[in-house]
């Protein structure tokens, strides 16, 4: 059987960039088609099923990373605080949620990004917008806001090196739930937030005590299953690296574990809907406020037409004070068509303001509120609250406004370094996962 890949190229494609040179793009990914998988087809199956165990109810997912990755933050202390983190939220969780908790980065890959806008305009002076590494420098620059087609392999290269480190994190030890909960004890002694959780932490203690007596040791607890995605933006990219699996003779996009299509893409008869029809990766769909009933159920009928479960994930972000509003009709409707969908909260995107200074920011208040809104509108349909999708970082950075350490508008310039859009840091991510858990139990 041959599958048509290229399908997607005679349908309109949103925020591809403006390549200036298309004989340079040519040998890219010429270059990309030659070169090892990232990820193994077989891996993709298996977060497939553990994302069908989230569509039924009995796991949890926890997906987060940079809004923009860089290659410069392809660093051992980089991946290694982003990773300590998402694992200090994964324990929470799990032990709240009494369910597992499936890890994906939106890591290794996530490095290109849509834009509102096309241009961007400082001092009178206006360039290509920052589309992320993958495609264009930060720098506000001509030389660097100009598209370069060898950034695609540079990428593949930052991919590979991020995820080399993230599977010797979570292979090799790093990933001791004993170690990780340490970790915790420290953020609930040191933070002024943590203390709120004291109780939570020390029920944790016990249960690991009560393991560690019982002679309970098993592999589960020294090492981690880690996933990778990212929104697979950039089709030149992901067709490039896209293989048939030897196993099935079906297609995967074999740079990320999973993939998912923005907000900005998700247009039926467009580009990006098509080439996802055709991968067999575990794919999701951002979903924002504007999104119909009719369009969630068209998106469910071209992307998932077999009801195949855990292959389609739909990612709401519809800000904290719309999603009780909107996001109820589109649950209801697409569990009664009988649509077998993981339902995963960003809380991130559909609260962005910009502070006076000029910075892109987010309320911690806000991303608390928007989570708690999921939880609500899904216990009261009886459905799945089925994860997060959150963008933070491992380090101290002053991005988001709130948090124990109480960042105000004033102390977003004393350590903003986002690429793109504001990231919640160390603390206020813990802080997070504390509070989904005290959701979880209330
Ligand atoms: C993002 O995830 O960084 C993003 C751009 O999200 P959305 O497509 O939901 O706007
Ligand atoms: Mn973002």
């Amino acid at each position: 059987m041959s599958i048509n890949l290229d399908s997607w190229r005679r349908l309109p494609a949103a925020q591809q960039p403006d390549w200036p040179d298309h004989d340079e793009l040519k040998k890219v990914v010429t270059e990309l088609e030659g070169l090892p998988p990232l990820v193994f087809a077989g891996e993709c199956d298996s977060l497939k099923e553990q994302l069908a165990a989230v569509a039924r109810g009995e796991a949890f997912v926890l997906q987060g990373g940079d809004c923009a990755e860089t290659f410069a933050g392809a660093t051992a202390d980089d991946v290694r605080n982003k990773l300590k983190t998402l694992l200090q939220m994964a324990i929470v969780l799990t032990y709240a949620g009494r369910v597992p908790v499936v890890k994906i980065g939106r890591m290794a890959g996530q490095f290109a990004k849509p834009r509102s806008k096309g241009t961007e305009v400082r001092d009178g002076l206006e360039l290509p917008a920052y589309r992320g590494d993958m495609v264009n420098g930060l720098d506000f620059t001509p030389e660097a806001r100009t598209p370069d087609p060898w950034r695609l392999l540079r990428a593949y290269h930052s991919s590979a090196v991020t995820l080399n480190l993230v599977r010797a994190f979570t292979k090799g030890g790093y990933a001791d739930l004993r170690q990780v909960h340490a970790w915790n004890q420290d953020f609930v002694a040191e933070s002024p937030a943590g203390k709120r959780y004291e109780q939570l932490a020390r029920e944790i203690d016990q249960a690991l005590a009560f393991m560690h007596a019982c002679g309970a040791d098993p592999a589960e607890f020294h090492t981690v299953e880690f996933y990778s995605s990212h929104e697979a933006l950039i089709l030149d990219y992901d067709q490039a690296l896209t293989r048939i699996d030897s196993r099935t003779g079906l297609p995967y996009d074999v740079s990320a574990h999973m993939v998912w299509i923005g907000e900005r893409t998700r247009q039926l008869d467009h580009a990006h809907v098509e080439f996802f029809a055709r991968i067999r990766n575990p794919i999701g769909v951002k979903l924002g406020p504007t999104t119909t009933v009719d369009e969630a159920l068209a998106l469910v009928e071209k992307l998932n037409p077999d009801n195949e479960p855990g292959r389609l994930t739909f990612i709401t972000r519809m800000g904290a004070a719309k999603i009780r509003e909107h996001l109820p009709p589109l649950v209801e409707k697409i569990t009664s068509s009988g649509a077998q969908v993981a339902w995963i909260c960003d809380p991130m995107h559909g609260n962005t303001f910009e502070a006076p200074s000029g910075h892109k920011t987010r309320r911690l208040d806000d991303v608390l509120d928007e989570v708690a809104g999921f939880f609500e509108v899904h216990r009261a349909l009886g459905t799945h609250p089925g994860g997060i999708h959150i963008e933070f970082t491992g380090d101290d950075v002053t991005e988001c406004v709130g948090g124990a350490h109480a960042i105000v508008e004033d102390d977003l310039a004393l350590r903003y370094e986002t690429a793109c859009d504001p990231r919640l840091n160390r603390s206020q991510s813990l802080d997070l996962a504390f509070r989904v858990a005290e959701l979880y139990r209330s």
